[in-house]
């Protein structure tokens, strides 16, 4: 290199130094210029479709499960019990955001819509059991003895209405038994079986399309032959 280059090397970086010292003293004394946002006195609103905080509206969650199949780091678990009703009943439902990376597959799958992306971004936290969010704060213990409790009465109160009703049933059965009787019961719809074949004109039974009495059988034998 010829002392040439050496001095042009020079009087290159003294003026592009110049240039962006020039820049960064415009945007220091412009307060029109600044970018750098003062946090956390001033909070930048999230965009419309931004992806936060996950918040499970649990009053329309139906258990499905959905969501904990879908999400690819397992951050989702719930807990639930099929009630008096056959309808799940949630004993817990959990959503550890430490782990979870705000992708919305959760989301996407739930078919009730009841889970959905919050705008809060703001969980910063020295202990990890802060990260888990839960959504039912009533113990999952006491939750599934109260639905057991529940399933069992219903259990006995429709075991104690079938008996009754066998019950009733059993009562009601000999007198049906009796107005069937041909020509019983007072009220019978079928007759006395030799009232039956003298009103269809068939001696021999009193089914006329039956066999025939022996003699009458004999008689028509003959004429044939
Ligand atoms: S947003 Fe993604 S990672 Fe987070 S809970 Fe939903 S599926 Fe899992
Ligand atoms: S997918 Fe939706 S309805 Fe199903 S368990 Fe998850 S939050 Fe509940």
């Amino acid at each position: 290199m010829g002392l040439k280059q050496y001095i042009a090397d020079i009087v290159e970086a003294v003026v592009t130094t110049a240039k962006g010292m020039r820049i960064t003293a415009r945007y220091g004394v412009d307060a029109k210029e600044e970018i750098t946002q003062q946090y956390p006195e001033v909070r930048r609103e999230p965009s419309e479709r931004f992806r936060g905080f996950l918040h499970n509206d649990i009053a329309r969650c139906t258990s499905c499960t959905m969501c904990v199949k879908v999400c690819p780091v397992d951050c989702i678990s719930l807990e639930a019990v099929r009630g008096a009703d056959k309808k799940m009943v949630l004993a817990s439902y959990d959503i550890n955001i430490g782990r979870c990376m705000y992708c919305g597959l959760c989301v996407e799958a739930c078919p009730t819509k009841c889970l959905t992306h919050t705008s809060g971004y703001e969980k910063a936290s020295v202990d990890r059991g802060e990260l888990i969010l839960h959504f039912v704060h009533e113990d999952p213990a006491e939750i599934k003895a109260r639905v057991a409790k529940q399933v069992a009465e219903a259990a006995a109160k429709a075991a104690e209405a079938a008996k009754a009703a066998e019950a009733a049933k059993a009562a009601e059965s000999p007198k049906m038994t009796e107005s069937l009787r041909p020509g019983k019961a007072e009220g019978s719809i079928v007759p006395a079986a030799p009232a039956f074949a003298a009103a269809v004109g068939n001696p021999g039974g009193g089914n006329p399309g039956g066999p025939k009495a022996p003699d009458a059988a004999k008689e028509e034998w003959e004429k044939k032959g």
